[in-house]
């Protein structure tokens, strides 16, 4: 086995928060100069722009189909599935309740699914950033029927977060992984995994430009390949695959 580094948090022109820079070309470029081996592609609600970048990556690094789903409460979940079709199932049934909001590109930015060569597919005219229809329960139970990775979103903010939104998380709250931000220094960090010593901490980088994608800003895992069965192994800590504490 041996460590890799793994960004389970990225977003692409899809998302109106992410810079026009964030297209499959730039992006998989960006992951092999900074030395990424496993990311997951995070748009807001959606998850249309994995298949080109999967295709651009072609295995380096491995990219793997994810949604960002903002629940009726306005908290951010990450799931991350294990192929691109249960990531399409789950982004079906998500939208059966989505409110019917335009997006409206000058005050929220385009949101662009592209090809492997950034040409312009379509332009999604929902409005991505708004709070799906359902609990944040019912969202988390439903990605975990379809063999997703959840993992509770930067949980440090004082936004669209679990505990900004409802307080402390259950200690057994039914996910694979909690999220802190990027930026926290190792003390902030240290507390959270004071406050929940028996859960597993991630760091993201919350991409939304080019030059927050670093070693710096993600987890570095012990696995024995770079593969979608090998991270859940870490975030259990099963067969020996662990995830290092990133502020270590
Ligand atoms: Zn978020
Ligand atoms: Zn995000």
């Amino acid at each position: 086995m041996k460590y890799y580094w793994v960004d389970l948090h990225l977003h692409t022109v899809l998302s109106p928060c992410g810079e026009l820079e964030m297209g499959a070309r730039e992006i998989v470029a960006r992951a092999r100069e900074a030395g990424l081996d496993v990311i997951a592609i995070t748009d807001h609600n959606s998850c249309e722009n994995f298949p080109a970048i999967a295709k651009l990556a072609s295995g380096t690094p491995l990219v793997l189909p994810a949604i960002e789903v903002q629940t009726a409460e306005d908290i951010h979940v990450v799931t991350i599935f294990p192929e691109y079709s249960s990531a399409l199932d789950f982004k079906n049934w998500l939208w059966l309740k989505m409110p019917p909001i335009k997006n409206d590109p000058d005050i929220f930015g385009y949101q662009v699914v592209v090809d492997s060569n950034d040409d312009i597919l379509r332009m999604e005219e929902t409005l991505l950033i708004q709070g799906a229809g359902y609990d944040v329960d019912t969202i988390v139970a439903r990605a975990n029927d379809h063999g997703a990775i959840t993992i509770l979103a930067h949980v440090d903010r004082p936004v669209f977060a679990y505990p900004a939104v409802l307080g402390p998380f259950p200690r057994d709250y039914p996910v694979d992984a909690i999220e802190l931000s990027a930026h926290l220094d190792s003390e902030q960090a240290d507390e959270w995994r004071k406050k929940y010593p028996s859960r597993v901490f991630i760091r993201s980088s919350d991409s939304h430009t080019l030059d927050t994608m670093s070693r710096a800003n993600c987890s570095k895992m012990l696995l024995a390949s770079p593969a979608f069965d090998e991270l859940r192994m870490a975030l259990h800590g099963e067969g020996g695959r662990r995830v290092s504490w990133p502020w270590g």
